[in-house]
C-alpha cells in the first residue's frame, strides 16, 4: 500500500487545486519558509480525519479554509483528497485504488467521501484503522517533535512511549477512578461521623 497522490483545493494556502504525486520511495517537499510545506502535512492528517484544530496549527477548524490574500478573496470551502494504492489489499475494501475526500464549508458543515461516495467519518476511520496510517497512529512526526523527544527528561520520554503504546489513556482513566474513589471514601467517612453522632 502506498500513498499515490494528494489533492488540495482551498486548503490553507492552496487556493487553486494542487495535486502532489508520490512515486514509490522517498518524497521530499522543499521550498522557502512559509511557502506551505507544513500545510501539505496538515492536509494529510486532515483528510485522514484529524479533529483537533491545534494539531492542524489553527485556532478553529475553519482556519483550514483559504482565508484570502491581498489579490484573492477568501474561499467558502476546503477540500482534500488522498489517493491510496490498494493493489495489495491492505485496506479492507474491494478497490485497487481508494480515494478518500474530506470537504469543509465555512458554515461549519462537512462531508467525507470514499471513492466519490458520501460516507461518515467513522467509515474512513474504520477503513484506515488496521492499515498503520490514520489518526493517532503516530506516523506523522511534526516539526519540533523530534527535538522535544530528544530533550525530554526520563519521565517525559516515558510519557511519549506510553502514549505511543496506548497506555496513557488507561493511566489517565486509572487516575480519574482513584480520584473518584478518594471522594467516595471522604463521603463514607462523613456518613460514618453522622451515624456515630446519631447513636
Ligand atoms: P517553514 O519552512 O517556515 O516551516 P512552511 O513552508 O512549512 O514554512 P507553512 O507553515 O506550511 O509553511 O505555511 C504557512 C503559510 O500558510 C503562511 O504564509 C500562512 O499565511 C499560510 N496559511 C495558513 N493558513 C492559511 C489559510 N487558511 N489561508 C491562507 N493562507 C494560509
Amino acid at each position: 500500500m502506498h500513498l499515490k497522490a494528494l489533492t488540495l483545493r482551498g486548503f490553507k494556502s492552496f487556493a487553486s487545486a494542487t495535486t502532489l504525486r508520490f512515486e514509490p520511495g522517498i518524497t521530499c517537499v522543499v521550498g522557502p519558509n512559509g511557502s506551505g510545506k507544513s500545510n501539505v502535512v496538515d492536509a494529510l492528517s486532515w483528510v485522514m480525519g484529524e479533529q483537533g484544530a491545534k494539531s492542524l496549527r489553527g485556532g478553529k477548524m475553519e482556519d483550514v479554509i483559504f482565508a484570502g490574500t491581498t489579490g484573492r478573496p477568501p474561499l467558502g470551502r476546503a477540500e482534500v483528497s488522498l489517493t491510496i494504492d490498494n493493489s495489495d489489499g491492505a485496506l479492507p475494501i474491494e478497490y485497487a485504488e481508494v480515494t478518500i475526500t474530506r470537504i469543509m464549508f465555512r458554515n461549519g458543515g462537512s462531508e467525507y467521501q470514499i471513492n466519490g461516495d458520501t460516507c461518515r467519518l467513522l467509515d474512513i476511520q474504520e477503513l484506515l484503522s488496521d492499515s498503520g496510517i490514520g489518526r493517532e497512529m503516530h506516523v506523522i512526526v511534526g516539526q519540533g517533535q523530534l527535538d522535544s523527544v530528544l530533550h525530554a527528561d526520563p519521565m517525559g520520554r516515558r510519557a511519549f512511549i506510553e502514549e505511543a503504546a496506548g497506555v496513557l489513556k488507561h493511566r489517565k482513566r486509572k487516575e480519574k477512578a482513584l480520584r473518584k474513589l478518594d471522594a467516595m471514601q471522604a463521603n463514607l467517612a462523613r456518613v460514618q461521623d453522622l451515624t456515630d453522632e446519631l447513636r
